[in-house]
């Protein structure tokens, strides 16, 4: 219920959110992505869907289903729009093409206001049915490949309109683009407060020693994320300081390379008994907000990034980030207010040492994230602004014009 955020959201987005409800009423929106669980668009559904729904608004979500081949090739097409070099086939866009086609016949597209949510169910525009369609992008555009991205453009044109995560990833197209960066929901368990007792169990379920420094790392065993990185920095700021290094990820069923790239970090860990890699079940969302909440430092040092909700979670819980200068994690952190942004091993590893050797320091900065998140991070705004902008683009035809 929209009300038990009263206290916590700004009373603007509650206000304006109750308005918007009331205008939607009985709409049915339907949002479209590749899983159910596993990073961050999963995690924000997870309770959107319950809230709209809290505000008398008919909302469903759906998950396209996929064989291993076609998330290999929506992994590859992920990681080129992260600006890798990737080689997709004419053969590889048919098969994921014909993987959707197949998917648009299972799943009712039937709503007035549908959102697909990333490139793996883009195609499904070409099978609309009615309302408003939008597509959302939550991965990094900073250099994309021209290629795949040219081969993704005729259907991004068809969409009423985009929406971003970070202003510098709209580009010149044919179509409205809107910036909705995510969002965390204070009131889930991966975020709602914890009890002492709730934060010493899970540390002694994962041995992890409560009377160190802990430095964290949350996510998904992804390249982008740099887990390598972040042991690099482990190590160079252990030469100075006593710490422990958690790093916690589970696996996303649309993200085939999770298990390599678990292997390369536990090869490159080398059995250091003071590293501690969780491989946690899907829905571990108390355990995750337990590590948060007893971390000294939590990192978010990725190489690319979307928006990093990582960072959010860590910040509403007061504690002191760093976070790569990458995508999303510029606007959760200004650099030296609520947070440090780093650009290598050596950054990251001289910042967490200042937050180490300065707890008051990291505290203030800490308290200052909290509050900033509260303003702009807290899953209240993020649905404001979704219905907002499908408002203007119900009413674009009444003559709202959208020009930067
Ligand atoms: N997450 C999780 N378990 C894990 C790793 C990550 O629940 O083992 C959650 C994490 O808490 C966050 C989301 O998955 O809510 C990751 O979102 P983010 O935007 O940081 O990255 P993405 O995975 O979407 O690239």
């Amino acid at each position: 219920m929209i009300s038990q955020y009263a206290g916590i959201s700004p009373k603007r987005d509650l206000l304006l959110l109750n308005t918007l409800g009331k205008a939607f009423k009985g709409k049915t929106f339907l949002h479209v992505n590749s899983t159910r669980a596993g990073g961050g668009v999963a995690e924000i559904l997870h309770r959107m869907i319950p809230l709209l729904n809290s505000l008398g608004i008919d909302a469903r979500w759906e998950v396209i289903e996929g064989d291993q081949k076609f998330f290999d090739i929506t992994k590859k097409i992920h990681n080129a729009l992260q600006g890798n070099m990737e080689n997709i086939t004419e053969e590889m866009w048919e098969y994921y093409y014909e993987v959707n086609k197949r998917n648009a016949k299972n799943i009712n597209l039937e709503a007035d206001g549908v959102l697909i949510h990333d490139p793996q169910p883009a195609p499904l525009i070409n099978f609309k049915k009615n309302g408003k369609w939008i597509w959302r992008c939550h991965i990094d555009l900073s250099k994309p490949s021209p290629e795949v991205s040219n081969h993704l453009e005729p259907f991004c044109k068809k969409y009423d309109a985009i929406i971003f995560s970070v202003p510098k990833f709209a580009r010149a197209m044919a179509t409205d683009e809107f910036i909705v960066p995510p969002s965390i929901d204070p009131l889930s368990e991966k975020n709602m407060e914890l009890t002492e007792e709730e934060i010493k169990g899970v540390a002694e379920k994962f041995q992890i020693p409560l009377d160190r420094p802990i430095l964290l790392q949350v996510s998904r065993f992804d390249r982008f994320k740099d887990p390598i990185g972040v042991i690099q920095t482990y190590r160079k700021v252990k030469k100075y300081n006593d710490c422990v290094l958690v790093l916690a990820g589970s696996p996303a069923t649309d993200d085939p390379e999770g298990e390599a790239v678990l292997e390369e970090v536990r090869e490159y860990a080398a059995n250091d008994p003071d590293i501690h890699i969780l491989l946690l079940p899907p829905f571990s969302d108390k355990d995750i907000n337990a590590l948060q909440r007893m971390a000294t430092v939590v990192f978010q040092k990725s190489l690319k990034e979307g928006f990093g909700l990582t960072v959010s979670e860590a910040m509403w819980k007061g504690k002191p980030v760093i976070g790569g200068a990458v995508g999303g994690i510029p606007l959760q952190i200004v650099h030296g207010i609520t947070g440090f942004l780093i650009h290598s091993v050596d950054g990251a590893a001289f910042r967490t040492r200042q937050f180490l050797n300065n707890p008051l320091m990291a505290k203030r900065m800490g308290e200052t994230g909290r509050e900033y998140v509260r303003r702009n991070f807290l899953i209240t705004r993020q649905m404001r602004d979704y219905l907002s902008l499908w408002y203007a683009v119900e009413n674009k035809d009444k003559g709202i014009v959208f020009e930067l």
